[in-house]
């Protein structure tokens, strides 16, 4: 199935945190959507395996994804390498979306950057046409290249090259996130498991006050913000003049 807009994460969640309000806004412009996770998130110290699937499967529905797929890489010890770049190859070339979402280039979790670069490299290499690779039924598969890779911003704060507007999905942005009941802030789960960087409420408070901060940059409630290693070229001013900021 062809996708339009496809966001790649190391676990699953960063999405969800990242950028799950664009995906919505690019949805209710009829875009078809999609998430690659790469990991099923094993290391977690809070849940299971199985938990976080069926977390994933359910904020699919709320996110209205028309495709979620797990790569099954080692969480933690995943490598930017040959063998891990043909395997996402192989889903770029499935999809083939002009936009790839992904993860941080650098951020606290350092899996979040060796999967941004990972997605970066895959996203160049999948356009060249001697790089041979096949599909799920065994028949080759022809070379795709994304237009842009964004990548979402994580955890670290760095400066946007641009900031997406998502006030009127926030609710469902956080509703999607919530459905991660194991790992973040929830009163009726988690007696018994270790509290973690991320499941206090001052976590969750956190991200809404990020996309606050990103949203009070472009005059809107809410936002989610990007980083492109490519330039952005534009040859009309009428996307720019569409928004007072
Ligand atoms: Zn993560």
């Amino acid at each position: 199935m062809k996708l339009d807009i496809l966001a790649v994460a190391v676990h699953p969640d960063d999405v969800e945190l990242g950028c799950a309000g664009t995906l919505l806004m690019e949805k209710r412009h009829g875009k078809k959507i999609g998430v690659v996770d790469l990991t099923r998130g094993e290391l977690g110290t809070r849940g299971t395996v199985e938990l976080r699937a069926q977390e994933a499967a359910r904020s699919a529905v709320i996110l209205g994804l028309d495709a979620r797929e797990n790569l099954g890489m080692a969480d933690g010890f995943f490598r930017n390498d040959e063998e891990h770049q043909r395997l996402l190859i192989r889903a770029i070339r499935k999809y083939r979306p002009e936009i790839v979402l992904a993860n941080s280039l650098e951020d606290r979790h350092p899996d979040h950057g060796r999967a941004g670069h990972l997605i970066s490299d895959a996203c160049f290499l999948s356009g060249l046409r001697k790089i041979e690779t096949a599909d799920d039924a065994g028949r080759p598969q022809e070379q795709w290249r994304p237009k842009y890779v964004f990548h979402y911003i994580q955890d670290r704060y760095a400066a946007p090259s641009f900031v997406y507007d998502i006030s009127p999905v926030f609710d469902k942005k956080l509703a999607s996130i919530r459905a991660y009941s194991s790992q973040f802030f929830s009163a009726d789960y988690g007696e018994n498991e270790p509290q973690t960087y991320i499941s206090s409420p001052e976590f969750l408070n956190a991200v809404i006050g990020r996309h606050q901060m990103f949203g009070k940059m472009i005059g809107v409630p809410y936002a989610e913000g990007f980083i492109t290693e490519k330039m952005i070229g534009v040859q009309d001013f009428e996307a720019f003049v569409q928004m007072d900021t």
